[in-house]
């Protein structure tokens, strides 16, 4: 009853949006859905904003924060960043309803406890205010996402590393976005160490660190013009074979929908 589930509600540069809870009570990993469809997500699994503890952002671009406000203030649910990203909501426009009795501080490597939750942001290179990944800690299964960064660094890696599921970003096949409709400018950003993962390289980081103890590799922010799920699932696994990783049977690799829900993943 207490087992830790997982749901993704969205992923990617229209929305951003993931639970991880039981079934009474659970978290939100940033809250970039509208707040009736987030809403009604919750429905489905029995569940309500007050039974949300608390959000937490990872950074201050739209498709992460669109309904931070709303949920914040009018339903009374904790958001949680560091002082650099609630800077930056502040100054976003896309933040209609600005966040004052629901805002809650954090730095990284502290590890902020929500009931059975405990929560540790770690810093992450991307082209916003500030950026975090975090690790999340339920009865000693440990869940990680790293989303929205230009590569992964040492210390991002041992927080994935040291992880039973992992949500990393393969935002863009690299082929496809030189090819594609992207101007040369933002290629450039997109490629940049402040910009996103690609397949490739989420690939190179899975091998040379792969560990039995990944349970789920959930691949996330994939591109609607630069990538596909199968073109991110069959790079990473092709990749995996060819460094002999044996992770068949072992770790799932799961591109997540764009727009649509994920399934619920229960673990034990
Ligand atoms: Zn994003
Ligand atoms: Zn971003």
């Amino acid at each position: 009853m207490d087992r830790l589930r997982f749901r993704s509600l969205a992923s990617g540069s229209s929305g951003n949006c993931y639970f991880l809870g039981n079934t009474s009570y659970g978290i939100l990993i940033d809250a970039g859905v509208g707040v009736r469809n987030t809403r009604k997500f919750l429905k489905t699994m029995g569940l309500d904003y007050c039974h949300i503890w608390g959000i937490f952002v990872t950074h201050d671009h739209a498709d992460h924060i669109k309904a931070v406000g709303a949920i914040g203030e009018k339903f009374h649910v904790p958001v949680y960043a560091t002082r650099l990203v609630h800077e930056g909501i502040d100054r976003n426009y896309c933040v209609t309803q600005k966040l004052s009795s629901s805002r809650r501080f954090i730095e990284t490597g502290d590890e902020t406890v929500i009931g059975d939750f405990r929560v540790t942001a770690f810093p992450v290179s991307h082209d916003s205010t500030d950026s975090v990944g975090y690790s999340v800690q339920y009865k000693g299964f440990t869940f990680t996402f790293a989303t929205d960064l230009g590569y992964v660094s040492d210390e991002a890696a041992r927080y994935l590393v040291n992880s039973d599921c992992v949500v990393l970003e393969a935002n863009y096949d690299e082929f496809m976005l030189e090819n594609g409709p992207y101007p040369l400018v933002l290629q450039t950003r997109i490629k940049a160490d402040t910009g996103h993962l690609c397949n490739m390289q989420a690939a190179t980081f899975l091998a040379e660190n792969y560990t039995e103890r990944w349970k789920y590799v959930f691949l996330c922010h994939l591109s609607r013009e630069n990538n596909m799920p199968e073109l991110a699932f069959s790079t990473i696994t092709g990749h995996l074979k060819d460094q002999m990783i044996p992770y068949e049977g072992r770790t799932e690799i799961v591109p997540l929908e764009r727009t649509e829900p994920s399934r619920m993943y229960i673990f034990d």
